[in-house]
């Protein structure tokens, strides 16, 4: 079955048509990468000073856009407007933090008998990114701008559902003095403009964040090549709650809402010690009731719709009617909602436990000790994020150290921050993103042997 021609964006609040964008072929693909691999030979010649200027000039287009951008992302993403906001502010930052990298991606220089070894960090050439829907801006930028500050060009897949800031991105590049070809957008489906751009031999690198699946996909095609990646796949994340933890900080609800869920760093497995369920029932009963579920547009909003129907059928499906849980409430449509929701009688080893839903529910699981928190926690094909709560500071280092997952916070939910380096263990993917080492995943590193020995007279 062939793809349409175009994408039709919806509001997934409304279910109203925000705009039908062209949808990019194979060939539109092959002629963006063709262009990129002109426009990226000038662009990786610019001293890095000038490069770093272009960008901090585009960090400042940005930053007079976000409400404009947020407001973009609310109707075609659904998020509520504050998550937005940080998101679009999450872009501008990152354009600063990688434009400063520009200035300093220094090589070394390795002593030698005979001579000096001098490393230099070389752009790849063009890099792909194909993007999903759940954080169209952030994921956009982590993926492209890093790559941009080092010297590549980029060709940017963002989600079919999701493809309207990215293309509003794109403009404010050029609005911002970016050479033409530099940063580019592709529109398209996935399993026509995202197949083409892993496929291409002319993408130097690929970075997929997205489903295991898919990820796993493309990981195959770039394989055919020899082609590196980078993917940032799912979760099914563990927040880990003691006895002496605060519960109340311990159990927010937005541990597993924030964008209604659909996160990949989302602690949808509440592990709770035994001694404290009922209290723990009580908390996240409390929380649930108190989540402000409705227009995203409207800044007292705390949570949002779905992204679209498919993905509510897919979040229904695990919760089937009159399963035991902890629920809040949601409008009934149109739009695509789900309520807050808690499930209190799933097992370890139930799909509800297992898999990533990507939707706001979360299951209850108790455990006994220590042994048996990390036992649970580990339990799952995933390993990108979690939580421990406690107030014994060596079983919080304990805990963290056994976990097996790329960003863990200690009393705390935050996994995001651009200047530290983010993804995972076992399937949640492969390789880092944002933090010090962001430009050098967009490198090659040449080492240049110089000899001092004079020519044989
Ligand atoms: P996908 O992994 O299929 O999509 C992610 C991106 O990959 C989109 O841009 C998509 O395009 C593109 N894509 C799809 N198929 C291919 C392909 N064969 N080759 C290259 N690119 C492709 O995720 P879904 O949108 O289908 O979501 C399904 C589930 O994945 C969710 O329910 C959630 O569990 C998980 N997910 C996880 C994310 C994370 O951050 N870890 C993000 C999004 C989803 P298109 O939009 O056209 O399909």
């Amino acid at each position: 079955m062939s793809d349409p021609h175009e994408l039709t964006v919806l509001n997934p609040a409304t279910e109203e048509v925000v705009a039908t964008v062209p949808a990019a072929t194979a060939e539109d693909v092959a002629a963006a990468v063709a262009r990129a691999v002109r426009a990226q030979r000038t662009w990786a010649l610019l001293p890095p000073a000038d490069r770093a200027r272009l960008l901090r000039r585009f960090a400042d287009t940005v930053d007079t856009h976000v409400e404009e951008l947020a407001r973009l992302e609310v109707r075609e993403a659904g998020h509520t407007v504050g998550n937005a906001r940080w998101e679009a502010g999450n872009a501008r930052d990152l354009l600063l933090y990688a434009a400063g990298g520009a200035e300093r991606l220094l090589g070394r220089q390795i002593p030698a008998p005979g001579g000096w070894n001098v490393t230099f960090h070389e752009p790849l050439g063009v890099v792909g990114v194909i993007a999903p829907w759940n954080f169209p801006m952030p994921i956009a930028a982590w993926g492209s701008f890093p790559a941009l500050a080092a010297g590549n060009a980029v060709v940017l897949k963002p989600a079919e559902t999701t493809p309207l800031t990215a293309l509003r991105l794109a403009e404010l590049a050029l609005e911002a003095g970016l050479p033409e070809h530099v940063f580019q957008v592709v529109p398209g489906y996935g399993r026509t403009a995202g197949r083409a751009l892993a496929d291409h031999p002319d993408i130097a690198k690929i970075v997929f964040t997205g489903s295991t699946r898919t990820g796993r996909e493309v990981m195959e095609r770039c394989a055919r090549l020899v082609k590196p990646v980078t993917l940032e796949l799912g979760g099914k994340s563990p927040n880990v709650v003691f006895a002496d933890a605060d519960l109340r900080a311990a159990l927010d609800p937005f541990s597993f809402l924030d964008n209604s869920g659909q996160d990949c760093c989302a602690r949808t497995r509440i592990l709770v010690e035994d001694t404290v369920l009922e209290e723990a029932r009580a908390v996240l009963a409390d929380g649930l009731a108190a989540v402000v579920v409705g227009d995203p547009a409207d800044d007292k909003t705390q949570m949002g719709p779905l992204i679209s129907r498919r993905q509510l059928d897919r979040v229904r499906s695990y919760v089937p009617e009159g399963a035991p849980a902890l629920r809040g409430s949601a409008p009934e449509g149109p739009g695509f909602w789900f309520p807050p929701t808690v499930l209190t009688g799933e097992r370890p080893d139930s799909p509800a436990a297992r898999e990533e839903i990507f939707g706001p529910v979360a299951v209850l699981l108790p455990f006994t000790g220590e042994q048996d928190a990390i036992r649970l926690a580990n339990d799952t094909p995933y390993g990108l994020s979690g939580s421990v709560w406690t107030r014994d500071v060596g079983r919080a280092l304990r805990v963290s150290q056994a976990v097996r997952a790329g960003n863990l916070s200690v009393n705390s939910h935050s996994s995001v921050r651009y200047w530290t380096p983010f993804g995972g263990f076992k399937q949640s993917g492969l390789g880092r993103e944002l933090g010090p080492d962001a430009l050098t995943a967009f490198t090659e590193t040449k080492n240049v042997f110089i000899s001092t020995e004079g020519p044989a007279l």
